[in-house]
């Protein structure tokens, strides 16, 4: 039997607050849209629920604020199967959000980091019980950049994976992209690194998600890639972090690096399949007919 993964996620939970609206208003303008939801979100959050749905142990890290989004969030968080002793509560901030106006052709994304930017060192530090035990750690960067860094330099003195989604796109200090075990950056946050960094220094880390196009990833000097797989397309939103929590679950249960690429190109072409992030993650057993 392939192990089942512990997988610690340290990163953001937010609600998304998404409106439709056929006219996005100008400076001063009020006008009618068509629709509102409340959705759940935050790459962290993201990544932690498709992860456990492919079948990880998941533990959380992160921070919500003392209100209904956050009660709620962890709620949802805690139906998933998703350990989530370690998201603490803030009585400072409130939960993250991010209000998202969707209109023709067009997405206007303002995010309110809130309890987010209390995810500390210090808070990870007095939960490294749950970095120590992990398979794998996944990292993102919607919380403050000294926490990825710390978290990066505790798994390399524990010899655990760390697996960092470089988005949404910060310049990275070089002992963190030294440190990391992969980078999964999109085809943009890619080139921003490759500007920062000497390529060949790190090729060997990247692993590029190209949308539609699938994904780039380098086996020595060779760039490899695993195409796209056609699907009917509803909402691509949280493809990056489906990806990102499968390719976790199935590097951290010993998957080949090839294998875990071609798992995780599969879970996040059948997430772009429904309305939402986390609405179309699939489950390990809905991955497996898929590809078959
Ligand atoms: P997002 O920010 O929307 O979550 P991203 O920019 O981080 O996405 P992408 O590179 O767009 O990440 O997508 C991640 C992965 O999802 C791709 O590598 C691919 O496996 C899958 N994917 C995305 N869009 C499609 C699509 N239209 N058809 C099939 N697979 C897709």
């Amino acid at each position: 039997m392939v192990k089942k993964p512990k997988v610690t996620v340290v990163g953001s939970i937010n609600m998304d607050l998404i409106v439709k609206t056929g006219k996005v208003p100008n400076q001063g303008e009020t006008v009618l849209g068509d629709s509102f939801s409340t959705l759940p979100g935050g790459k962290g959050a993201n990544q932690a629920v498709a992860a456990a749905r492919l079948g990880s142990y998941v533990s959380m890290i992160g921070s919500v604020g003392n209100d209904e989004f956050g009660k709620s969030l962890i709620n949802i968080l805690k139906e998933e199967g998703i350990n989530t002793n370690g998201i603490s509560i803030s009585e400072d901030e409130a939960t993250g959000i991010a209000t998202i106006i969707i209109s023709e052709n067009d997405n206007r994304i303002i995010v309110a980091p809130g309890a987010n930017r209390g995810v500390t060192p210090s808070v990870v530090a007095s939960h490294k019980e749950l970095i120590l035990e992990s398979d794998v750690v996944l990292l993102q960067l919607e919380i403050p950049l000294d926490t990825v860094v710390y978290t990066t330099e505790l798994c390399n003195e524990n010899n655990i994976p760390v697996i960092i989604n470089p988005a949404p796109y910060q310049a990275l200090p070089s002992k963190v992209i030294n440190l990391a075990t992969y980078l999964t950056p999109n085809d943009i946050e890619a080139e921003a690194i490759t500007m920062d960094t000497i390529l060949h220094t790190i090729q060997e880390k990247l692993i590029i998600t190209k949308g539609a196009d699938g994904v780039a990833f380098y086996q020595g000097n060779e760039e490899a890639t695993v195409p796209g797989l056609t699907v009917e397309v509803e909402d691509t939103t949280g493809a990056g972090d489906t990806f990102n929590g499968a390719f976790a679950t199935k590097f951290g249960s010993g998957a080949s690096l090839d294998d875990a690429i071609l798992f995780a190109n599969a879970a996040a072409a059948l997430s772009v399949t429904k309305f939402g992030a986390q609405a179309g993650m699939p489950t390990e057993q809905q991955v497996n007919d898929f590809l078959k």
